[in-house]
């Protein structure tokens, strides 16, 4: 079988019903699984996948799922959870106890961090927040406590891109596990499991992450998340938290998911390419100091990317000058017509958000107001015009 996702992806191991020849999974619904008598029922284990056991504990279209997610992000298991969200918290949860640290990037996803803050803080686990493109000082903040190292690749709303295979070394050298969030690379743009190293040879992420709410839903009315492994023991810690919380996926959703999944590197390469043609308008503009995207020469850690990666998401942000007030650059996004300001990203709807740094990192990197871009499948030229229309009231 080709190791291309875009193949894998249609390909499956689905084998239908006798004499019904479709290539599609049904819709399998239960909460009850009925035994066959009572030597099934105690014998019955939701440990592995060799029977059904409850709707909570997965039916075939689950199964379904999590193999196909398994074999895009190149992982041998997955968990599918309620929303990507609660994929990060179901890594926490099951990893770390009282006493234990987890390593933050400072520029992860937001709802990370605060989950951090909060109830992890209020269950005595420690946490800090480092500098990703800083790998040595990645390596000095690791101590005794710390158990897990936080990854994304680039950073949530300022794009930063690590060296990502240098920080999983540098965590897997100290005997500390890893969990990357891998929403923007979606298993497309890199293999988490095989991240090659500058000197030669790869290093593997151990847990791999995604809001599936993103690329592989990319109709921006799914929640939903995954987390995949490749190796047993660490799956089934996982397993064993993510049965005890009683986290289930609603089976339409899952359908969703299914459906949308052999489109996915499509939907990734046009999303692509018309965010860089507009990334790359931008950096043409007067009005904006920076173009924060991962292809961009110059955009931060676009070196570390141009190793690892050929693609990208369809995702970017742009600073403002200055001079421009941020009541000014909100009239910017306001007077956007085609770009609809909301959360998310990879659905058919460009999107607009606007941030202000002050207060989402530790040390402040960009001055001025930050607007991030996600785009959606419009025609590229119409979004470019819809930008340019509101840029003159500036
Ligand atoms: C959206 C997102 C999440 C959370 O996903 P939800 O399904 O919205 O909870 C996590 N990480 C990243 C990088 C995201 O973009």
């Amino acid at each position: 079988m080709s190791k291309d996702p875009r193949t894998r992806l249609i390909h499956h191991p689905y084998v239908p019903p006798a004499g019904f020849g479709a290539p599609v999974v049904g819709v399998h619904k239960a909460s009850t699984v009925f035994f066959a008598d009572t030597a099934a029922l105690q014998a019955r284990t939701w440990k592995e996948k060799t029977g059904y056991t409850y709707g909570l504990h997965g039916t075939p279209t689950t199964f379904m799922l999590e193999e196909r997610i398994a074999t895009l992000e190149g992982g041998l298991q997955t968990l599918l959870v309620p929303s990507g969200l609660a994929a990060l918290s179901l890594v926490d949860m099951a990893l770390l106890r009282s006493g234990d640290e987890v390593l933050i990037p400072d520029n992860a996803y937001g709802p990370n961090k605060e989950l951090a803050r909060h109830e992890l803080a209020a269950w005595g686990i420690g946490h800090r927040f480092y500098d990703p493109m800083d790998a040595g000082a990645l390596k000095a903040m690791i101590g005794p406590a710390t158990r897990l190292v936080w990854l994304e690749a680039p950073g949530s709303v300022t794009m930063e891109f690590p060296d990502l295979a240098e920080l999983t070394r540098v965590a897997r050298d100290a005997g500390v596990l890893t969990a990357l969030d891998n929403t923007w690379g979606t298993g497309l743009a890199f293999d988490a499991f095989d991240l090659p190293l500058s000197e030669g040879g790869s290093v593997a992420v151990d847990i791999s992450v995604q809001a599936l709410t993103k690329y592989a839903s990319g109709g921006g009315d799914v929640l939903m998340g995954s987390v995949t492994t490749r190796e047993e023991a660490l799956h089934l810690r996982l397993k064993l938290c993510h049965m005890r919380m009683g986290w289930g996926v609603g089976l339409n959703d899952v359908e969703f998911v299914l459906r949308s999944l052999p489109t996915l590197a499509l939907r990734y390469e046009a999303q692509d390419w018309a965010g860089r043609r507009l990334a790359e308008w931008w950096a043409t503009r007067p009005e904006v100091t920076h173009v924060l995207h991962p292809a961009l020469p110059g955009s931060p850690g676009h070196e570390h990317w141009r190793r690892l990666s050929t693609k990208a998401a369809g995702l970017f942000s742009v600073v403002f000058d200055e001079k421009y007030s941020q009541a000014q650059v909100h009239a910017f996004v306001d007077a956007l017509r085609l770009f609809k300001i909301g959360f998310s990203w990879a659905g058919p709807v460009s999107l607009v958000v606007p941030y202000q740094l002050a207060g989402m990192r530790s040390q402040p990197t960009w001055k001025g107001t930050l607007v991030r871009f996600s785009i959606g499948f419009e025609a590229v030229e119409d979004l470019l015009a819809d930008c340019e229309q509101a840029l003159e009231l500036l």
